[in-house]
C-alpha cells in the first residue's frame, strides 16, 4: 500500500510515556497498526542498542525505520525482528567525517568542563557532557572554537547538558530527508519532538508537531513556528491527539 503519511518520532520525552500509565501508548500503536498508509519511524539521540535495551519491553509496534546516534545512523526493520542498517547513508554519512585532526591533537584536546559521555561508543558522532560547574553556551562555543582551530569540521549540537559533535549538516532532520528520498512518491512527513536534537527535524516536516511539555519555545527561533502543532497532551496521547487533529483537518492522509 502506498504510504499516505510519514510518522516520525523521537522517543525520550515523545513517543515513551513519562508516567507507568500504559494504556495511552496502547492505544497510539493500535492507531497506528490501523493504519497500513502510515509508515512509522523513530528518530533518537540513542544508540540503537541503548533504545532496543531500554523499551524493548515497553514498546509494542515497531518502526519501519530507526534514526539512532541523532541522526548518524539508519536502520530499517527486517522479518524476525533484526535491523539491518542503510550502508548507503552509513557511507554518505562517514564521507563527512574525519577525526584525524582529533588523534593528532592527541588526548586533552577537549576544553576543560568538558567530558565523553559514559558508555556511548559511536562511529560518526562524538557524545559529551558539560560538567556541572560550567555554564552550556559558553562550553559550547569554547567546543566550536577549539574545533575549528584543530581543523576539525563538524556541528555541535546542545541538548540540555549534553553536546553532540556531528559531521557538518548532519542530524536528524538529513537522515529524515534521506528516507524521505526512498518514497515514490514521497509522502508528507509529520514529525514530533521535544528537544533541540529534534529541531532539524521539526524544520523539515511538513507538519511539524512539539509536545506540550517540550522546552522549545519561540526564543528557538530556529523552528517553524507558524506551521507547528503543540500537543495538548504529554506523550503517546498528545501525539495520538495530533494525528486525529491534523487527519481532521484533512492534512495528515
Ligand atoms: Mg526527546
Amino acid at each position: 500500500m502506498e504510504t499516505t503519511l510519514h510518522l516520525i518520532s523521537d522517543l525520550d520525552g515523545t513517543w515513551i510515556p513519562a508516567g507507568p500509565d500504559r494504556r495511552p501508548l496502547r492505544k497510539l500503536e493500535a492507531y497506528i497498526a490501523s493504519r497500513p498508509d502510515l509508515t512509522l519511524t523513530f528518530a533518537t539521540g540513542r544508540s540503537l542498542r541503548s533504545a532496543l535495551r531500554s523499551f524493548g519491553q515497553l514498546l509494542r509496534v515497531w518502526p519501519r525505520n530507526f534514526i539512532v546516534d541523532v541522526g548518524t545512523a539508519i536502520f530499517h526493520a527486517r522479518a524476525g525482528g533484526a535491523w539491518v542498517e542503510n550502508g548507503d547513508y552509513a557511507a554518505w554519512v562517514g564521507s563527512r567525517w574525519d577525526t584525524r585532526p582529533l588523534a593528532e591533537a592527541g588526548p586533552g584536546w577537549l576544553p576543560a568542563g568538558i567530558r565523553p559521555q559514559p558508555g556511548i561508543a559511536a562511529v560518526r558522532r562524538l557524545a559529551l557532557e558539560v560538567e556541572s560547574w560550567r555554564d552550556v553556551p559558553g562550553a559550547q562555543a569554547e567546543l566550536r572554537e577549539r574545533l575549528g582551530r584543530l581543523g576539525m569540521i563538524a556541528d555541535v549540537l546542545a541538548t540540555g547538558r549534553c553536546l553532540d559533535v556531528l559531521p557538518q549538516g548532519i542530524n536528524k532532520g538529513a537522515a529524515a530527508a534521506f528516507l524521505q528520498g526512498r518514497f515514490q512518491p514521497s509522502p508528507p512527513v509529520m514529525a514530533c519532538g521535544d528537544s533541540e536534537n529534534d529541531i532539524a527535524l521539526l524544520g523539515m516536516a511538513d507538519l511539524p508537531v512539539v509536545m506540550v511539555d517540550s522546552r522549545l519555545d519561540h526564543r528557538n527561533r530556529d523552528l517553524p513556528w507558524e506551521r507547528i502543532h503543540r500537543t495538548r497532551f504529554p506523550g503517546p496521547r498528545g501525539i495520538l491527539e495530533a494525528l486525529l487533529t491534523l487527519r481532521c483537518q484533512g492534512v495528515a492522509g
